[in-house]
């Protein structure tokens, strides 16, 4: 419950804020809402000793969708996401996505950026930005770059992003409207990780699949989304099943989990078919 001591910065540009990650390496961290980086620190999972907090920062912030581009600054909240209407007729697999996870409150602080940042692989949305074949800038003090989400998850917390880089915006292709979409999670409770969660889209032009803590990383199977825009929903599960590693833990067996994980996805599917329009 009690974290150890830490001195607390407040940046009001990128700049600055790299420049104190630089200065003190792994003795700091950045924290966006807190919501997952402060129970590690009451835990003392996580011993930092400086506390980068990006609130102050406005480049963090804002939601815009423009030439077919949704790019969603790292600050902003899984409650702005959910409540703005725009980015809901846009891509509403992300509202349906956000509602999904944690639960009000976590939902008014925790943000888009510390999320897909995290690297943990119970997190919703990195599984949600590979379906819909996003792309994170991060800044450092070598500039500014671009990593595809599909390209982003090495291992457990474990990301393309290295420790002097801040994660600013994430930026989603707008699916061709008639795009079926769904965003379906089986966990024990509200507020709970999943047991296994998938995200589907399908549209004309093809179909993804991609799937949230059934292995060290989100896992996106192309040759699920292949199987799935040919029809073949056998296919594109066997393509999943294939290849998802879970771990036994309390949420259940391996056997359980790919069950579990078979279900969800056919479930994610149908829904998906009967949105396409
Ligand atoms: C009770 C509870 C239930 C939850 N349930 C779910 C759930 O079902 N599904 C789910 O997905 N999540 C869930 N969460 C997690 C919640 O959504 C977190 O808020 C989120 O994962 C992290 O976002 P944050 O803004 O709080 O990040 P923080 O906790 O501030 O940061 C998390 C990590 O990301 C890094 N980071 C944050 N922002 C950046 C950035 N811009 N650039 C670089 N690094 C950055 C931090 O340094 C830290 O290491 C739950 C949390 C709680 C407390």
């Amino acid at each position: 419950m009690i974290p150890a001591g830490f001195e607390y910065h407040r940046p009001a540009d990128l700049a600055s804020a790299v420049d104190i990650l630089r200065a003190h390496g792994d003795e700091a961290r950045v924290v966006a809402g807190g919501h997952s980086l402060i129970p590690m620190m009451k835990l003392r999972m996580a011993d930092l000793r400086h506390l980068i907090d990006l609130q102050a920062i406005g480049a963090l912030k804002g939601i815009t969708i423009a030439e077919g581009t949704a790019t969603l600054g790292a600050m902003t909240t899984q409650h702005e996401l959910i409540e703005n209407a725009d980015l809901a007729a846009a891509i509403p697999l992300l509202r349906e996505a956000a509602l999904q996870i944690a639960d009000p409150q976590v939902r008014y602080m925790g943000t888009v950026g510390g999320n897909v940042a995290n690297g943990d692989p119970g997190n919703d949305m990195p599984g949600l930005m590979q379906c819909l074949d996003a792309r994170f800038e991060l800044y450092g003090a070598e500039g500014t770059r671009q990593v595809a989400a599909r390209d982003f998850y090495e291992a457990a917390y474990f990301t393309a992003r290295s420790d002097l880089e801040i994660l600013t915006k994430i930026l989603i292709p707008v699916p061709a409207s008639g795009t079926g979409y769904a965003y379906a999670k089986q966990k024990r409770k509200i507020g709970d990780y999943a047991t296994a969660a998938a995200a589907v889209l399908i549209g004309s032009d093809g179909a993804s699949v991609a799937m949230t803590n059934l292995s060290d990383t989100p896992v996106w199977s192309e040759e699920a989304g292949t199987a799935l825009a040919s029809g073949d929903i056998e296919g594109c599960v066997a393509a999943m099943l294939a290849a998802i590693d879970p771990q036994e833990d309390m949420r259940g067996p391996i056997a359980f989990k790919k069950h579990v994980a078979a279900v969800i996805l056919r479930r994610a599917i149908d829904s998906a078919l009967s949105r396409r329009a």
